[in-house]
């Protein structure tokens, strides 16, 4: 049923931009401070999905119909069976960073009270888990922004290291306008040209390579004498021990390793240091590594020594990629967290969210395992024999999407919460149809910590329910009768459990939000105005001061050899979002870009026996993609790129490298070695 046009924000990035939804689903751009009234293709388009034919509507049970009752009272008896015969971590859990704040909150809770479960997790562990860890370990917290995005309105140089926001997040290049851009990415991007065209720089190293990229800029401001030592001396920690690994690598040495020129090295860091509003942005190119947290720390580390963190006019931070990735780790869906960004191993964490709970802190499950290895250890002795998947298509978006692939079909259980069959979905015993973002109430935060309100502005379709009525009902089914069952009630509660936190809620409250205000956590009191700019006179870290960390060089976790002479990497177009299950059912996109493809040089190319517009299959030591070749002068001779928007044997995740990060446990997405073949070959 149409209500009223609603103020609410894009179902898709974290730059969460402003826009009206109609009753019948029209999308009007909205100004707000990130997008200022613009919108890409993907935002314009968004409404398209409400009223689409492909709209999940009824439960299935193994593929039938069913009424909400009896697959709501099926899941809770599986459920039941098989906790009384393997435990209670044999059901697992896994999340999305596109779930509001209240879905993740309640999702937390959920498996850790109505299942008793360790095992949950979430999709944004295949995306900010690095930048997280390496913003906790220096800054003592992690906002991705810890800034307002106009902040960067005025800046005079800004760095992009993985980071192609001309493509994923147009509306944030509106913000750069002013600036000198510098970007690090192996692929000529739109972003890159837009650099280049404007008097800055792109750097193009070899995938994997960041990392010694950030040493041989640190080598080069050292011995340059361009650290701040006034602000090193006075606010941080561990200078001499970073140091003493980037010794190594001055430039030239790091020219050799990742095959950016030592004096495009020296540039940039003479720009940094010569300019008075200069900012350091990182993004999936540099954490989708099993080194990611590293590499990301080697850039925070450059900051640091340039006087960049927590100073007026500068800056670091880390570009959160899907819509609440911010908010998706802040309230509890993630292995090792409880919400307001608790350890969940801290006692007093504990004690303090136990209390909101009504529950002894001694009952709650410890730490779980993380995404991948959750799916991994699916048909092992001990290991989860039912997930309940809310807000995820894993089948495209985790690595190694084969193994993935048999290690769900090997569940007992696999429950898939979702308003499109993707490519999960239609393999579940059973299907939960929810509701989309425009049909219902809720908060997210975006990229800045800003949270946000999200309104309904139509009702569902007949016979779809919301996510936290899934929950609850859920929840309820097992025992568990005392949920909050409004996004508002569910807000509150948040806020309760979050105070005192690192992501302090408390003084967010649902009527301030309501009245237009947008705040940024931390809030710890009704009336407090937020914190748009954190570190500007302390860092989190109980001395005040932001952490140095001494970090080296490791080389991708598998390299080039004979058979596999090329280095694959994958990212994202403009038109497509994320596994693509939205963006590839909305005409106009699909339209623009329908197929996987393979961007090649073309020298690779040729002695690779393929042209332009030939059909291609890229093999790694996983598996194979059936991929279009595209011959661009873009992408380095030793590298092909491949956009993972595509499932089935489209999947650029059946290529990918499923090792992980020792810290984060992110997967290595961004390098495998790989294989063209041309498909005549078959
Ligand atoms: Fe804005 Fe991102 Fe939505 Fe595009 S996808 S309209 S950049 S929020």
């Amino acid at each position: 049923m149409a209500r009223m046009p609603a103020d609410t924000h894009c179902p898709y990035c974290a730059l969460q931009c402003g826009m009206t939804v109609g009753g019948a689903g029209t999308v009007a751009p909205r100004e707000f401070p990130t997008n200022r009234g613009g919108l890409c293709q993907k935002g314009w388009t968004a409404g398209s999905l409400l009223s689409h034919p492909d709209r999940l509507t009824t439960p299935l049970v193994d593929g039938v119909p069913a009424s909400w009752d009896s697959a709501i009272g099926h899941v809770a008896d599986r459920i039941r069976d098989l906790q009384a015969a393997y435990g209670p971590d044999s059901v697992a859990v896994f999340g999305g960073g596109g779930l509001t704040n209240e879905k993740a909150y309640l999702l937390g809770r959920f498996a850790r009270v109505a299942l008793g479960t360790s095992q949950i997790d979430y999709n944004g562990r295949f995306c900010m888990s690095s930048a997280a860890a390496a913003g906790n370990r220096a800054f003592g917290i992690d906002r991705g922004l810890p800034f307002p995005v106009t902040d960067l309105d005025d800046a005079e140089v800004v760095v992009l290291a993985g980071a192609n926001v001309a493509e994923t997040m147009p509306p944030l290049m509106g913000h750069l306008t002013g600036a000198r851009l510098v970007v690090v990415d192996p692929r000529r991007t739109p972003t890159a040209e837009r650099a280049v065209a404007a008097g800055g720089l792109h750097l193009q190293p070899v995938p994997g390579t960041d990392l010694v990229l950030a040493l041989g800029l640190l080598h080069a401001a050292v011995t340059e004498g361009l650290v701040d030592r006034a602000f090193v001396e006075q606010r941080t920690s561990g200078f001499d021990d970073a140091w003493r690994l980037a010794a190594q690598w001055w430039p030239e040495r790091a020219e050799r390793a990742c095959g950016v020129a030592a004096t495009d090295m020296r540039t940039v860091v003479s720009w940094l240091a010569g300019s008075a509003r200069r900012y350091v942005l990182t993004a999936r190119g540099a954490e989708q590594h099993a080194h990611g947290v590293d590499t990301v720390t080697a850039w925070i580390n450059l900051s640091l020594a340039l006087g960049l963190p927590g100073t007026p006019g500068s800056g670091f931070g880390t570009i959160t990629g899907q819509g609440n990735g911010q908010g998706g780790r802040e309230h509890g869906q993630k292995a090792d967290q409880l919400p307001g960004y608790r350890r969940i191993d801290d006692p007093a964490a504990r004690a303090h969210v136990a209390a909101v709970w009504g529950v002894d802190a001694d009952s709650l499950p410890g730490p779980g395992r993380s995404a991948v290895e959750l799916i991994d250890a699916i048909g092992t002795p001990g290991g989860p024999r039912a997930l309940l998947v809310f807000g995820s298509n894993l089948r495209v978006s985790a690595p190694d999407a084969a193994r993935v692939a048999a290690k769900l079909d090997a569940l007992d259980l696999l429950v898939v919460a979702d308003f499109l069959p993707g490519e999960t979905a239609r393999r579940a015993d059973v299907v939960l149809p929810v509701a989309q973002w425009a049909e219902e109430e809720g908060t997210l935060t975006n990229l800045e910590g800003r949270v946000l309100r999200r309104r309904r502005a139509l009702d569902p379709p007949p016979g779809v329910r919301t996510d936290l009525d899934v929950i609850t009902g859920l929840a309820a089914a097992l025992g568990f009768g005392g949920f909050p069952t409004t996004p508002r009630a569910v807000f509150d509660e948040l806020r309760a459990a979050s105070a005192g936190g690192p992501a302090d809620y408390s003084g967010i409250t649902w009527d301030r939000l309501d009245a237009g205000e947008a705040l940024h956590w931390p809030c710890p009191e009704p009336g407090h105005p937020g914190t748009p700019r954190l570190f500007l006179d302390r860092f989190a870290h109980p001395d005040g001061r932001a952490r140095l960390v001494p970090v080296d060089h490791v080389p991708a976790a598998e390299l080039p050899d004979d058979p596999y002479p090329l280095r694959a990497t994958t990212g994202r177009v403009l038109v497509h979002y994320q596994s693509g299950a939205q963006t590839r059912r909305v005409e106009e996109l699909a339209a623009v870009v329908p197929d996987v493809f393979v961007e090649v040089h073309p020298d690779t190319a040729a002695r690779a026996g393929l042209v332009d517009g030939a059909w291609a299959r890229v093999e790694s030591r996983r598996g194979r993609v059936l991929a279009r070749v595209r011959c661009v002068l873009s992408v380095r001779p030793d590298t092909v790129f491949l956009p993972f928007h595509f499932g089935d044997g489209q999947a650029a995740n059946l290529l990918t490298n499923p090792v992980l990060d020792p810290v984060s446990r992110m997967p290595e997405f961004k390098v495998a070695a790989v294989r063209l073949l041309p498909v005549s070959g078959e």
